[in-house]
């Protein structure tokens, strides 16, 4: 037996004992004839004595740092007691000890605050995992997944493995693929989600679905994505949007019980996209706070339902040239910022002048506490035209208005940007407050200008909004004038789809499927699928389709990104074992890599070199 208890298992009742240990030496600390070592293992650190005796041998065979050592010994009170340690109040006279194995100097310290920088830490991912910070990561991602797993299993979802060698079945991003050898020149792909999969389950009668799985994507890898990645995948049978809505919200809450004692006993908010998008400029809304969006001038055509609620007000109808031309004109009221300096108003119009933001400039208007105003825009209106704009943006005396102008989708953008800014700046987004929100009635398609063409913005399984449906199918989805897609009766048409937001974060996103094959083909008709290509490609889901197909719907939560949420980081990669950096490289394997001659030969593939420039 190598140990008989781990270090983090002894206190003060264990006084007297005689135990064995085995871990790592954390560090060394010698005091004149006699030698502190802080071991470690995965359950915690337990100070171990030599003796004078014990010391000339360490003298003889001196200890390294991450050296594995098993000691024997007596378990003693110590006089100098350590309040921030379970075993802090005992140590280990230890009697004898063995070295099991040596170690290299590691290349950064094991520690809380380690002194290595990402990459370092990335390629001896084996020594970062055994530091404390990312241990307890991987616990805390241990215990959701059980949570869900129990929550899950408690209202009869069933845990179903699906294949990762699949056919390519385009879900908005890149497949990877995986050449065949057994029948050369064919490719198998790994699914960006189970999603055909799950639904096929649906079908054969497993009404409720789950599976905590890897997906992959081969994506541009903006910040803190990764080519894999991890779901919790579900999908349930004979359920409509309410009875998903009711299900993914308990278990939300399950794990918030579980994993941070929180009762979150209010029902989730519900938004639609729609108001989402016009009152917070974004469709992943934090609600932690107000701070809502303006919306002074909007091209028609977008957001129908809330063109009526525009207040009239004098921009954008002469007087400014900027505001005048500008197709949308958006604004947010900060509180208490009424009294900023020239230099924090310049450098907020620096700020939302940065590429990532890419406005031209930025209009303020200062609600001074003694009703007067003072504005960037004073030349071009009078006192009264500001208040009535500071009226429209529902501003207080002692606010700081900002009015941004520009095209639609990036004004609107930029504006739920700053708005995300200054709540981080006024201490409105706390780390230990969460907010749960339902985004509802997604739009069904997304405009692809490049090939003037509608796209899925869910995926091509995602019903219609069942008051759309007829919309669908009485209109081809051909754009004749680009320039008028908004007009095409397809850019309005809602889906029956729904994300799950946790404090400005998309955790989850799902929707009611399409169940007939009618309609199925007429979704794959009109995102300008050919007949042929959407039974070559889908003809295993239309063919299910004809044998008795159940309604269905379901949902996935990004595993890594609530993992990080209720960690409190804001990077995926701290919760993931093996983690690729931002280029999709694992450092510690140095993958992706090259293939021997042989194996390419088997695959009969042959490499070609393109100009790597031209891609
Ligand atoms: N398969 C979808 C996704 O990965 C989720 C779902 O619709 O259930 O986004």
């Amino acid at each position: 037996m190598y140990r008989t208890h781990t270090c983090g298992a002894l206190s003060i009742q264990d006084t007297g004992k005689t135990v064995t240990l085995a871990g790592w030496v954390q560090t060394i600390r010698k005091f004149g004839a006699i030698t502190f070592i802080d071991l470690r293992d995965r359950y915690g650190i337990t100070q171990l004595l030599f003796g004078e005796e014990l010391n000339r041998q360490l003298e003889e065979h001196p200890l390294g740092r991450e050296f594995v050592l098993q000691a024997k010994g007596v378990v003693v009170e110590r006089s100098n007691k350590n309040p921030n340690l379970s075993t802090g109040e005992i140590e280990i006279n230890i009697l004898s000890f063995t070295v099991l194995n040596q170690s290299a100097t590691p290349p950064f310290t094991i520690q809380d605050d380690t002194d290595g920088g990402d990459d370092l830490r990335m390629r001896y991912r084996y020594l970062d995992l055994r530091r404390n910070a990312v241990k307890r990561n991987l616990e805390l991602r241990y215990a959701v997944s059980r949570s869900a797993r129990n929550y899950l299993h408690e209202n009869s979802f069933m845990d179903i493995e699906t294949p990762f060698l699949i056919k390519s079945t385009p879900e908005g991003a890149r497949d990877f693929v995986v050449p065949s050898r057994m029948n050369t020149g064919q490719f198998y792909a790994l699914p960006q989600s189970p999603q055909t999969f799950k639904q096929l389950l649906m079908v054969s009668g497993y009404d409720r679905y789950y599976q905590v799985v890897k997906c992959f994507r081969d994506e541009d890898l903006r910040a803190d994505r990764q080519p894999e990645f991890t779901q919790i995948d579900c999908e349930m049978s004979f359920v409509d949007q309410e009875d998903i809505l009711n299900m993914f919200e308990g278990l939300i809450k399950r794990i918030f019980k579980d994993i941070k004692g929180i009762d979150y006993t209010e029902p989730v908010e519900r938004m639609t996209w729609e108001d989402a998008m016009w009152d917070y400029g974004n469709d992943k809304p934090d609600i932690r706070f107000g701070m809502q969006v303006a919306n002074l001038k909007v091209p028609p055509h977008v957001y129908l339902s809330r063109q009526q609620t525009i207040p009239k007000t004098p921009v954008g109808e002469g007087g400014f040239k900027v505001f005048d031309e500008a197709e949308t004109l958006v604004a947010i009221s900060v509180p208490g910022c009424s009294e900023y300096s020239r230099k924090q108003t310049d450098e907020l119009t620096e700020w939302v002048k940065r590429p990532q933001i890419g406005m031209k400039g930025l209009a303020f208007i200062k609600c001074n506490a003694d009703g007067s105003f003072k504005s960037s825009i004073d030349k071009f209106y009078t006192g009264e035209q500001l208040k009535l704009i500071a009226t429209a943006v529902k501003a207080n005396a002692g606010d700081l208005v900002l009015i941004l102008a520009g095209p639609e989708e990036r004004t609107r953008k930029a504006i739920s940007e700053l708005r995300l800014e200054m709540g981080k700046r006024l201490g409105f987004r706390k780390d230990n407050e969460f907010k749960l929100l339902w985004v509802l009635d997604f739009p069904l398609f997304e405009y692809a200008a490049d090939d003037n063409r509608w796209v899925a913005r869910h995926h091509p399984f995602t019903s219609p909004r069942p008051s759309d449906i007829d919309t669908m199918i009485a209109h081809s989805p051909a754009i004749e004038d680009a320039a008028k897609y908004l007009e095409h009766p397809y850019a309005n048409i809602k889906a029956n789809a729904y994300d799950m937001v946790l404090n400005g974060n998309e955790i989850g996103g799902g929707s009611i499927r399409i169940f007939q094959r009618g309609l199925q083909e007429k979704m794959f008709a009109a995102l300008g699928m050919s007949r042929e290509e959407s039974l070559h490609k889908f003809g295993f889901l239309l063919g299910a389709f004809e044998y008795g197909a159940p309604p269905h719907g379901g949902i996935a939560f990004g595993f890594d990104r609530l993992c990080a949420i209720l960690g409190g980081s804001e990077s995926i990669r701290d919760f993931i074992a093996f983690p690729k950096n931002n280029s999709g490289r694992d450092m510690m394997l140095d993958a992706p890599s090259t293939i021997d001659e042989k194996q390419l030969e088997e695959l009969a593939i042959q490499l070609k070199t393109i100009d790597q420039t031209s891609l």
